[in-house]
């Protein structure tokens, strides 16, 4: 049981250089954050062991949870990945160095209120919903372009990517559709050449599709069941439309 973990990540690691090969990119070019919803300590504490520094959290009590029992290990770093209401950004502009899941004007404002308090600045992502399913959060393709000019014109945000997540449970071609549109609109927004706005990081691609995902340029890629096992509670309670959209 000891080994599962460090087994799990060097079969990952060996997928992640074989789609690499496939795809003619180098592997430096793609860093493996590690998504540990509902993953206990003591499996994170192995991945460290093995070398692994990325982890991202879902929820913001998970995060503050984890958070102090990791500091130990300083050179581990922590993503937000999940989707933010914003009565909880205080915690997570706390613990975190970037934000996946910025993906409306209304968590942007909220965000660089707390900030400026704190005098900081956070880098982001803006999440999209590219398989446009109804229980997915992040802003439509439609909107991408005018959300990140409005979010990039608060100071304290720098805005560094797009993060999206697949059609789950869907042919690899759905999936490609995905992630290509992420990429698409990667281009369209750099054409605009908006001030202080990179577009240097795509994260996409999960346990099922990363291969897909590094094949589709993927910059970051996010995978959570491959390398701890399955979870007891499904991407629903995490993703879906349960929450308070507006919030
Ligand atoms: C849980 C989660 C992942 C990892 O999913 P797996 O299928 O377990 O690899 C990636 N991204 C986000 C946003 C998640 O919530």
């Amino acid at each position: 049981m000891d080994q599962l973990v460090e087994e799990n990540l060097k079969t990952v690691r060996r997928q992640m250089e074989l789609a690499c090969q496939a795809a003619r990119r180098r592997i430096e070019d793609i860093r493996l954050l590690l998504a540990t919803k509902t993953v206990p300590l003591e499996k994170l504490q192995m991945a460290i062991q093995a070398g692994e520094t990325l982890f991202g959290e879902n929820k913001a009590q998970e995060l503050r949870d984890k958070f102090p029992l990791m500091q130990q290990y300083n050179q581990v770093e922590w993503h937000f990945i999940g989707h933010l209401q914003t009565n909880k950004v205080k915690d997570v502009v706390k613990y975190v160095t970037l934000i996946h899941s910025v993906d409306r004007l209304k968590l942007g404002q909220a965000l660089h209120q707390q900030l400026v308090k704190e005098n900081k600045t956070m880098d982001i992502l803006v999440q999209i919903n590219t398989s446009y399913e109804e229980s997915k959060f992040g802003a439509s393709p439609e909107t991408a372009v005018e959300l990140v000019e409005q979010l990039s014109l608060f100071e304290t945000l720098n805005v560094k990517g797009l993060m999206t997540i697949g059609k789950l449970n869907a042919t690899n071609d759905e999936t490609r559709h995905c992630f290509r549109l992420l990429k698409s609109i990667q281009a369209q927004i750099r054409e605009k050449k908006f001030p202080r706005v990179q577009m240097d990081i795509l994260s996409m691609g999960m346990s099922g599709d990363f291969k897909v995902a590094i094949e589709e340029g993927a910059t970051l890629i996010r995978v959570g069941t491959s390398v701890f096992g399955q979870r007891y509670l499904p991407d629903s309670y995490y993703w879906n439309e349960n929450a308070r959209r507006d919030d």
